[in-house]
C-alpha cells in the first residue's frame, strides 16, 4: 500500500489505530524496468514514510469496522436499486430492503450498481494479472520486486507467514498466447525472468495461476441523480501505480463530502464538483502512467510496450477500447 495512505488515514483520525494493527512497513522497492540490473528505491528517504505490506482481508475488515462505528451495518449483497420519491429503494440478497437518500457505489470493478443505471465505463487497456500465491522456505525478502519483460511485467511480494504473491501482468490477448492460465505456461514465463525466478527458487509449492482483470478503466460519469461512484467503480488504475487502495479511500472521503453537501446543505452543484475531481484525477493518472511506460525502450517492437507508447500519443484510441 502506497505511503500516501498516511495522510488519508490521518485525515480520518485513524492513523494511530492503523499503526496498532501491526502491518509491516516496507522501506524499499526493487525494480528492473528499463535497465537490465536492479534499481533500489529507498523509501527511508521518503518524507511520507514507508509503503505498507497489509493482509488485504484484515485491512478491509478493520477499516470497515472503523467506518461503521457511526452507522448501521448491513452485510448483504445489493441486488436491485429503484428510484423512490426522495432517493432510492435498495433490495438486498438477504431479502431485506432499505431506503436511501443517496447511493455511493463502491463495488469496485464489478460496478454492480452503476452499470445497471446505464453509467458505462470504458476500458483503457486489456491488462490482466496471471496471479499465483506460493508457500516459500527460508527468510522472506520483504521488498516489492518489479521486473519488466518483453510482454509486460512481473511482481512478487511477501505476504507474511511464509506466503508470497507472484503476478505476471500482460494484455489478455498476449496472456492467451503465453497460456498464462495454465500452470505449465505460467511457469514457463516465470522461468524466463531473471530476478523474479531467483526469488521463486525458494518456493516449496505454487497454487495454480488465476487470471484477474487489472486494466485501467474510467467511467464516462461518476455521478447521477443522488448517485456517486467511488473507488475502482469510478476509475480503476493499472496496478503499476501502486495507488489503488489509497485512491479508493480518498475518493470515498470526497464522495462523502459531496453527499453531505448535497443532502445537508442542499448544494445542487456538489455532485458535479465531485465528478470533475474524478475526471481530473484520471487525467493526471493517464499522463503519469504514459510517462512511466514510455520510459521503457528495451522492447520498442513488442505489442505490450507499443500499445502503451501509442496510448501516450493518443489516449483517445485507448479509451475507445471496448469494455472487457
Ligand atoms: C493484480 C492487482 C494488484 C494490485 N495491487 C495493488 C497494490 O499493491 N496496492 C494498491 O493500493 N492497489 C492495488 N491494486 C488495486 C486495488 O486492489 C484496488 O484499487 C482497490 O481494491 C479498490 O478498492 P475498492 O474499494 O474501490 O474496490 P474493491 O476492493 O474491489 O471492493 C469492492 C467491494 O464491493 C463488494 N461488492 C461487489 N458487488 C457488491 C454488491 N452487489 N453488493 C454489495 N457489495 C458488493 C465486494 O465484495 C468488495 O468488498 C491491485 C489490483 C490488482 C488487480
Amino acid at each position: 500500500m502506497s505511503p500516501l495512505v498516511q495522510p488519508v488515514l490521518r485525515q480520518l483520525s485513524l492513523w494511530p489505530a492503523f499503526l496498532a494493527q501491526d502491518f509491516a512497513p516496507s522501506h524499499r522497492t526493487l525494480t528492473s524496468w528499463d535497465e537490465e540490473g536492479l534499481t533500489s528505491s529507498e523509501l527511508l528517504l521518503e518524507a511520507r514514510g514507508p509503503s505498507w505490506r497489509v493482509d488485504r482481508a484484515a485491512f478491509d475488515g478493520w477499516i470497515a469496522t472503523e467506518a461503521c462505528r457511526g452507522a448501521e451495518r448491513v452485510d448483504a449483497k445489493v441486488l436491485r436499486l429503484e428510484r423512490a420519491a426522495d432517493g432510492w429503494s435498495v433490495a438486498c440478497e438477504d431479502g431485506t430492503s432499505h431506503s436511501a437518500r443517496l447511493i455511493i457505489d463502491a463495488t469496485g470493478r464489478a460496478r454492480a450498481l452503476a452499470d445497471r443505471q446505464g453509467f458505462r465505463a470504458k476500458a483503457r487497456d486489456r491488462l490482466i494479472a496471471a496471479y499465483a500465491e506460493a508457500t516459500t522456505s527460508g527468510p522472506a525478502a520483504p521488498e516489492l520486486l518489479v521486473e519488466a519483460f518483453e510482454n509486460g511485467w512481473w511482481y512478487t511480494l511477501a505476504l507474511g507467514e511464509g506466503r508470497r504473491a507472484f503476478a505476471c501482468m500482460t494484455d489478455s490477448d498476449l496472456a492467451r498466447g503465453l497460456r498464462l492460465n495454465t500452470t505449465d505456461g505460467w511457469r514457463a514465463a516465470l522461468a524466463k525472468t531473471q530476478f523474479v525466478s531467483a526469488v521463486a527458487s525458494r518456493v516449496i509449492q505454487f497454487e495454480p495461476p488465476r487470471l484477474i482483470p487489472a486494466g485501467g478503466r474510467t467511467a464516462a460519469t461518476a455521478t447521477g441523480f443522488r448517485f456517486l461512484c467511488a473507488g475502482d467503480c469510478a476509475s480503476a488504475f493499472d496496478p503499476i501505480s501502486g495507488h489503488g487502495v489509497v485512491k479508493a479511500m480518498r475518493s470515498g472521503v470526497f464522495a462523502a463530502y459531496a453527499a453531505s453537501d448535497c443532502l445537508a446543505r442542499g448544494d445542487a452543484a456538489a455532485l458535479g464538483r465531485y465528478d470533475s475531481w474524478v475526471t481530473r484525477e484520471a487525467a493526471v493518472y493517464t499522463t503519469t502512467l504514459g510517462e512511466h511506460y514510455d520510459s521503457v525502450s528495451r522492447w520498442a517492437d513488442r505489442p505490450f510496450w507499443q500499445r502503451r507508447r501509442a496510448g501516450m500519443s493518443s489516449s483517445n484510441s485507448l479509451s475507445s477500447l471496448s469494455e472487457q
